[in-house]
């Protein structure tokens, strides 16, 4: 960053250069800014995910499916997740409020842009938010990013679909003329609500988010790619949903759902999710019902014959529990089998990564009866490997206390971190030019105690 700020007006720099410097350097100091101004809890994050998996179970669950459930039973869960995004309003036909929705958004993403724009230019200024104007300007801009990155796109991509496209079998469009007088006005503000949402959803997701293991922000995690998938599901959605309003191609869509969402949850699995237990237990809880749904949707589309009945949803509403157990139990054990690696003998930087970010987790948790016995799991498996001498690694010292049970001053503690610390000096050792260790070890050794 320093690196950057000073690089940015170097005369030795083609002008063009300069600007793409100045360029990052602004953007990476916003989103730092926003970063450490984001006041989300994590009741509040876990109560995000749940709006978000219901706007994806909409597209599971949807009413006007002729393959699934008509029966008044079947709409109470309908019921609930109709009010999480815009398309039941919109199939409605209820021009009105398309009408409002679509000047709020518009407005809302000049607004973001104005927001920005403002601060850019202020920015070198108020550097050290010596103004209150930008700090509650930068908490209105981070509970933006917050929400893009959340429940935002579905409904804000929907409507600005819905302002550019003509559809003639859809509710709001059947009797205006296409792309004429009032249609055409709401298709400049649609495509110009568009660009401006595409830029900042697309910002928020690469940069509103924290790699660091011991941050307290609800949404930090490992670096994955399971951000961008579900975004583009969002974005794919209302796609969707805008250009076959009628929903004729619905058993082709459903399977591809079901497939989608099936590979959410192997990038969920593979990438191990965030930092924070309860919102890590929620994405993989409402993650896999929402996979499930899609999976009884196919169901209901392909294989039962005759009659629409409700079988499928007492099947789909009976099992979602015990599907949501087994993800679950699935993610959590990855922990006891990420502890079984020799990280002095590791291949992969990753399980190194994951190594270490567990082994913190379980040396916090070591009060707890389950931590306890995972931290002298982790122990006795080293033991077990371990080449060094008894002078030369901690595991020895930490064997004997162990086996006394020593006191818990903070010193035991202390030792576990300096453990953990001469397991990351070596696995640096063996990846000098890892930046991601790197990164990794600055955090540690920035959060862990000495
Ligand atoms: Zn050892």
């Amino acid at each position: 960053m320093f690196k950057l700020s000073k690089s940015y007006n170097n005369p030795k720099h083609s002008k063009l250069t300069r600007i793409k410097n100045r360029v990052k350097f602004l953007t990476y100091s916003i989103m730092h800014e926003l970063l450490q101004c984001q006041f989300s809890s994590s009741s509040l994050q876990n109560f995000l995910l749940l709006v978000e998996a219901g706007q994806f179970l909409w597209y599971a669950i949807h009413p006007d499916f002729p393959f699934l459930w008509q029966t008044s039973f079947a709409q109470y869960p309908r019921d609930i997740v109709k009010y999480l995004q815009v398309d039941a309003l919109f199939r409605q036909g209820d021009r009105s409020f398309y009408y409002t929705v679509l000047y709020i958004f518009a407005a809302s993403m000049l607004g973001l842009f104005m927001c920005v724009t403002f601060i850019v230019v202020k920015f070198d200024v108020v550097m050290k938010k010596s103004s209150t104007v930008i700090y509650y300007l930068l908490r209105l801009l981070s509970l933006c990013a917050l929400l893009l990155i959340t429940i935002g796109p579905i409904p804000v991509f929907h409507t600005f679909f819905e302002a550019i496209t003509c559809d003639k079998d859809d509710n709001l469009d059947n009797d205006s003329k296409c792309y004429t007088g009032i249609h055409l006005v709401n298709t400049i503000i649609g495509s110009f609500g568009l660009t401006l949402a595409t830029i900042f959803t697309f910002t928020s997701q690469l940069l509103f988010i924290d790699f660091n293991p011991a941050s307290n922000i609800p949404f930090a995690g490992p670096q994955s790619i399971i951000g961008f998938y579900k975004l583009a599901m969002k974005i794919g959605l209302p796609l969707y949903i805008t250009l076959d309003s009628d929903l004729s191609t619905a058993k082709g869509f459903v399977i591809f759902y079901a497939i989608a969402w099936f590979f959410a949850l192997v990038l969920r699995y593979i990438s191990r999710g965030y930092y924070n237990e309860s919102v890590n237990t929620m994405t993989t809880v409402t993650e896999s019902i929402v996979t499930w749904a899609a999976i009884t949707a196919v169901f209901h589309a392909h294989l039962d014959v005759g009659q629409v009945d409700d079988i499928g949803l007492y099947f789909f509403l009976v099992i979602s529990p015990f599907v949501a157990y087994s993800y679950n139990f699935l993610v959590t054990n990855q922990r006891w089998r990420e502890m079984r690696i020799n990280v002095r003998k590791a291949q992969k930087v990753y399980q190194i990564e994951r190594f270490i970010n567990t082994a913190c987790f379980i040396i916090e948790n070591k009060e707890k009866p389950q931590g306890r016995i995972e931290l002298e799991g982790l122990l006795r498996y080293h033991t077990k490997v371990c080449k060094k001498d008894i002078n030369d690694c901690l595991c020895h010292t930490l064997g004997q206390n162990i086996a006394n049970t020593l006191d818990s001053s903070g010193e035991e503690e202390k030792i576990w971190y300096r453990f953990v610390d001469s397991l990351m000096a070596d696995s640096i050792a063996k990846f000098p030019k890892n930046s991601r260790l790197h990164l990794q070890n600055a955090y540690f050794q920035q959060d862990s105690p000495k």
